[in-house]
Parts: structure tokens; C-alpha cells; sequence
């Protein structure tokens, strides 16, 4: 929450501290990749670090027997749409990846509502807040799902137009 004190940089380092954190000590492994040539973001590092701490706090949730988390970053081209044909745009990926129990359709439409939760004590706030700080960053926070297989959440950023 609040307005985001952005600075470029590479947050491949933020990244994988902030997953290795989330993880440890629990039953849950984890793999992360990033990519040697990752572009820059102009980005908040609390607020960033925020948002991998909750998608990975929910990845665990959904593996109460543990398994892996898988955590790839690196650069995206992303074109905006058929109405601007050959305009691209630049972001920084970061895909999260579970082995839990997966989101269906239904919910998985409504997961970035706030208070949409369905844990017994959960806020339904995680993603909300994870989405608003996005979007606050000019970026996407898109999820992915299937029953039994797991889910993804992507976090697009796009690129500073800084050098670092
Ligand atoms: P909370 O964790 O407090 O429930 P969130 O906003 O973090 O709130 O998540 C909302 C809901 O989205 C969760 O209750 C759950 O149903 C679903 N969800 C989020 N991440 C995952 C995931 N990795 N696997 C399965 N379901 C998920
Ligand atoms: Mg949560």
C-alpha cells in the first residue's frame, strides 16, 4: 500500500532472497532462475518484495504436503494489442510456479477481489494488495491454473528506460 518510491534497478537478487526466505524452513523446495541479460524496472523494493511474499505464501498454502515452487525470471515483449500492429512493449517477467491443489474457473476470476478467500482464516487481501501494487508499477499481475496440476502467477513490470 501507499505511493510507491520507485528507483531503477535489477531485481533478480530481491527476487530470489525473497522466495529462498518464504520458503525456508517449511516442507516446500524451490528452483529460481534468472536470467543473466534481465532488463531494469523502475520499482518499489518493499512493495515488490511484498507481492513475491504473498504469491509464495499462497503457494505453500496450497501444498499442505509440500513440493516445489519454480521461479523464472527474464525479459518479455509484449505487443499491446491488434489495434497497434508492430508497437511492442518491454517488460521484465517473473513467473511463480506451483505444485498445489490448483484455482477452478470460477474462482479464479475473482481471486484479485478484495476479500475473496477461500481459507478458513484467510484475509483475501494478498492479491488484492499484489494487483493495486502492480498496476501501480504500469504492470500486469495475471494468474494461471488447472485442478490438480497447479498454478503460475506472472508478474509483468516494465522495463526503466534507465540505465543501471
Ligand atoms: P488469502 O490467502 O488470505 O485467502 P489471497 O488474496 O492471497 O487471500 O488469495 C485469495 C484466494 O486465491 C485464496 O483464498 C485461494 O483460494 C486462491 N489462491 C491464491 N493463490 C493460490 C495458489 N497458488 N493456489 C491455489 N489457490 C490460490
Ligand atoms: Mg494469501
Amino acid at each position: 500500500g501507499g505511493d510507491p518510491v520507485k528507483r531503477p534497478m535489477h531485481i533478480g537478487p530481491l527476487v530470489d532472497a525473497t522466495v529462498r526466505f518464504a520458503v525456508s524452513g517449511s516442507n516446500v523446495r524451490c528452483s529460481v532462475e534468472v536470467a543473466p541479460d534481465m532488463w531494469a524496472v523502475d520499482a518499489d523494493e518493499g512493495q515488490i518484495e511484498q507481492v513475491v511474499h504473498n504469491i509464495v505464501l499462497n503457494a505453500k498454502q496450497a501444498m499442505p504436503r509440500g513440493g516445489q515452487v519454480h521461479v523464472s525470471c527474464g525479459n518479455a515483449r509484449l505487443s499491446p494489442g491488434l489495434d497497434m500492429p508492430g508497437a511492442v512493449r518491454q517488460f521484465v517477467r517473473i513467473s511463480i510456479r506451483d505444485q498445489g491443489v490448483g484455482i477452478p474457473p470460477e474462482h479464479l476470476e475473482r481471486i484479485f477481489d478484495p476479500y475473496f478467500t477461500t481459507k478458513p482464516s484467510g484475509t483475501g487481501l494478498g492479491l488484492a494488495v499484489s494487483h493495486a501494487v502492480i498496476k501501480n508499477h504500469g504492470g500486469l499481475l495475471q494468474a494461471e491454473s488447472s485442478i490438480g496440476t497447479g498454478t503460475v502467477f506472472h508478474i509483468l513490470l516494465p522495463r526503466s528506460i534507465k540505465r543501471v
